[in-house]
């Protein structure tokens, strides 16, 4: 990396002083080990790490220490941010961890002096994330059994002093439930918060902004519980990156994008998880909309051979790649351009820290397989770059925009820029060779897999997981920019690989189609699966009410395939009613010549209702739609009917939900209230699901 030490250092002090309350750093390391030799399921089990973090804190001479319960990442880079705050403002020697990485019998050993910090997101309907599990399940059981053996009456956490902030989404039902609950369960077993317990609302989409307002307060009440003293933050890089000039990318020990040791050496191999994808190969793919300028694909891939096994009603998560031209963007803006395929190790200058992909690698293979260059720009983030800004507009810019939310949200977050366009719009023509690649990777989010309902029947087709994804594309009004979705473009550009286009384009975006080294071939894509809770009841003879507009069908196209080839066996189907939506039935009405199949093989089973918006003079939706089939929707749920829904989480899913209480409320003559509780008391019992994103 080339920038001049001493401009940085004087530009690092002008920076602290004129925004003492933005730190630079942003993650303390990203330690999930996404590139260990083995797949894992519990690391430190069997990697012989320790799994006492009273122990692993004392032997490295920590006094904080920052879980995260993560799904999509969010909490994760708060945790790391949080933490390398905690350090370069307040001197707090801290540690982040992955909250299923340690055991939680010795959190009444806690010391007294240090604390302990819970980012915790809520996941589905009210649930843990995957990695919070274990330790959501330890402290909500009857008894917790700590170490020392003191009971819950006993208030066996008095020395424990924590924060805790939530990531929730308004939107559910189960609003923040994680943090609500693990705060409830902390305190009544006797520990102490510090500052508020925080709630981030990405339903309102302010969860940044929720964050950035909670820190504030919470470092305060820390800063006076703990004796601290806020000094001023000099940006510490967490990794170390040198330029290796004795090996060339072509060297067989460089990583350009494989995930771990096994996919470098040709060996991958099972079992495929959330940290070790399988590289499954695309069997086919079409587009389902009839118009031109919206695309949505149904792709089938095959796990023949995998080990993976799915059934009906579960996720699959797909690892895309960024796309050639964004890659390009922000190298160029980097003025990393000409040396993209310099070998670069990466090392943790913290041995509590870890490098979040494996190295040696290039700076090109960085970029494309492994930072989310893309997302949604934060704004602590852009404050961080000040100091190392191409010019003292440029700077004064970043200030600016770090310190004014307001402004923040109407120049940057509304319009949809990535990092990338950010930077090219603050110095134009202007490379940033100042910003460390450390900052880089400390400061922006890892590639996250995206998930999709299966749309297949794991009956029907047990190696063929079916998706059936819209691709993200959205222009805002007056603007020239069009946002691109990551993985569904990188989709669109498989299926046009696929269908014998060499040099797949979506939109100008262009891909390295191939993968690492030819691993992907251009028709391959790395998957793993995910099993949800999201399932038909086990009697096929119960009714079933679904509703699903647009890409919300997707289950239930894999719940009435399965339907289908039950009743083309013989076996005996109850009502299988669906509801769905769509703009209009020319354009987008997915699976339009599959359905009629369907009700050839279940009869009188089955029923499709649609819900056209664009067709008449006045919009209707599904919600219009299950209304008008009240009757029938009620003695179905007399019958012992179940329900699902699938899609849109802000809008419909409560809408419908509310519609299905005032069927029940019209039909059985009592209140609303009356109507919402059997509703309530069905989704309780699992009669009423949702899978909605
Ligand atoms: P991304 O690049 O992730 O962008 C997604 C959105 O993020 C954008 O629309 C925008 O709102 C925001 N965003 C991104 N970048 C920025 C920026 N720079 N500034 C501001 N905002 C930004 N989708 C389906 O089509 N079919 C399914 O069956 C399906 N099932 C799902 C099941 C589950 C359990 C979940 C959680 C999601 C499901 N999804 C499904 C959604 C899917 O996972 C993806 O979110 C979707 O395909 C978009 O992914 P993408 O990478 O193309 O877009």
């Amino acid at each position: 990396i080339e920038y001049d030490t001493a401009d940085i250092v004087i530009l690092t002090a002008i920076f602290a002083v004129t925004i003492a309350y933005f730190t630079k750093g942003t993650l303390w390391g990203k330690p999930k080990d996404l590139f260990a030799d083995v797949a894992h399921t519990n690391g430190s089990a069997k990697t012989g790490k320790t799994r006492d973090f009273v122990k692993k804190m004392a032997e490295t001479d920590r006094n904080a220490i920052f879980f995260y319960g993560s799904q999509t990442g969010t909490a994760e880079d708060y945790a790391s941010r949080l933490a390398k705050e905690g350090h370069a403002r307040f001197g707090l020697r801290t540690i982040v961890a992955d909250i299923e990485d340690y055991d939680f019998e010795n959190l009444d050993t806690f010391p007294s002096d240090h604390l302990a910090v819970f980012l915790l997101a809520t996941y589905g309907e009210g649930e843990p994330t995957d990695n919070a599990v274990e330790f959501y399940e330890f402290l909500s059981g009857d008894e917790p059994q700590f170490s020392e053996g003191a009971s819950a009456d006993e208030k066996p956490l008095q020395n424990l002093k924590y924060v805790t902030f939530g990531l929730g989404n308004n939107t559910y039902e189960h609003y923040n439930a994680m943090v609500r609950r693990v705060d409830g369960f902390l305190t009544k077993l006797g520990a102490t918060r510090y500052g508020s317990a925080g709630e981030g609302d990405d339903g309102a989409g302010t969860m940044e902004e929720d964050f950035l307002a909670w820190k504030e307060e919470m470092w305060q009440v820390v800063c006076k519980e703990m004796g601290l003293e806020e000094r001023e933050a000099v940006y510490e890089p967490v990794f170390k990156i040198t330029e290796d000039e004795s090996l060339s990318p072509e060297s067989d020990t460089v990583y350009l994008g494989e995930p771990n040791k096994n996919h470098l050496e040709g060996k991958a191999k099972g079992p495929y998880n959330s940290h070790n994808p399988f590289i499954a190969p695309i069997a086919k793919s079409s587009e389902l909309f009839s118009v031109k300028d919206r695309n949505c694909l149904h792709m089938e891939i095959d796990i023949s051979g995998s080990g993976l096994s799915y059934t009906t009603g579960d996720h699959i998560a797909i690892w895309p790649t960024n796309s050639g031209k964004e890659t390009d963007r922000i190298l160029n803006a980097l003025g990393l351009g000409e040396k993209r395929h310099t070998v670069i190790r990466v090392e943790a200058l913290d041995s509590t820290s870890k490098v979040p992909f494996p190295s040696p690698t290039t700076y090109d293979a960085v970029i494309r397989y492994h930072v989310e260059i893309n997302g949604l720009v934060s704004r602590q983030f852009v404050a961080s770059l000040a100091p190392f800004a191409p010019s003292d507009k440029a700077k004064a810019e970043l200030v600016r925009l770090g310190g004014d939310k307001d402004a923040f949200a109407e120049e940057i977050s509304s319009r949809y820029l990535n990092i990338a366009q950010v930077l090219e719009m603050l110095a134009p023509g202007q490379t940033w060779s100042a910003i460390p690649f450390s900052l880089i990777i400390e400061g922006i989010n890892r590639v996250q897999p995206r998930y999709y309902s299966i749309s297949s029947s794991s009956f029907v087709q047990k190696d063929h997981i079916a998706i059936t994804a819209v691709v993200e594309s959205i222009r805002l009004p007056g603007s020239k920019h069009i946002l691109k979705g990551v993985t569904t473009n990188y989709l669109l550009a498989l299926k046009q690989t696929q269908h014998g286009d060499p040099n797949p384009d979506p939109h100008g975006l262009t891909y390295d189609i191939t993968g690492p080294r030819n691993k992907y071939d251009g028709i391959h894509v790395p998957i793993h699966v995910r099993h949800s809770n999201f399932k038909m009841p086990s009697n096929p003879e119960k009714p079933i009410i679904m509703i699903g507009p647009g890409t919300g069908v997707a289950p239930f196209r894999a719940f009435v395939q399965e339907r289908a080839a039950l009743a083309a066996e013989g076996k005996k189907v109850g009502k299988t009613l669906l509801f769905f939506g769509c703009r209009n039935s020319t354009e987008d009405f997915l699976y339009k010549d599959e359905w009629p199949e369907y009700a050839s093989k279940l009869g009188d089973s089955f029923k499709l209702v649609t819900a056209f918006s664009r067709e008449g003079p006045k919009k209707v939706y599904v919600q219009h739609r299950l209304q008008e089939h009240a009757d029938e929707v009620n003695e179905l749920l007399k019958a012992g009917a179940y329900i699902y829904v699938c899609g849109d989480a802000a809008h419909m899913a409560r809408d419908v939900n509310a519609t299905f209480g005032r069927i029940i409320a019209e039909k059985r003559g009592q209140t609303e209230a009356q109507g919402e509780e059997v509703v309530k008391r069905m989704r309780s019992s699992n009669q009423y699901q949702e899978d909605v994103w």
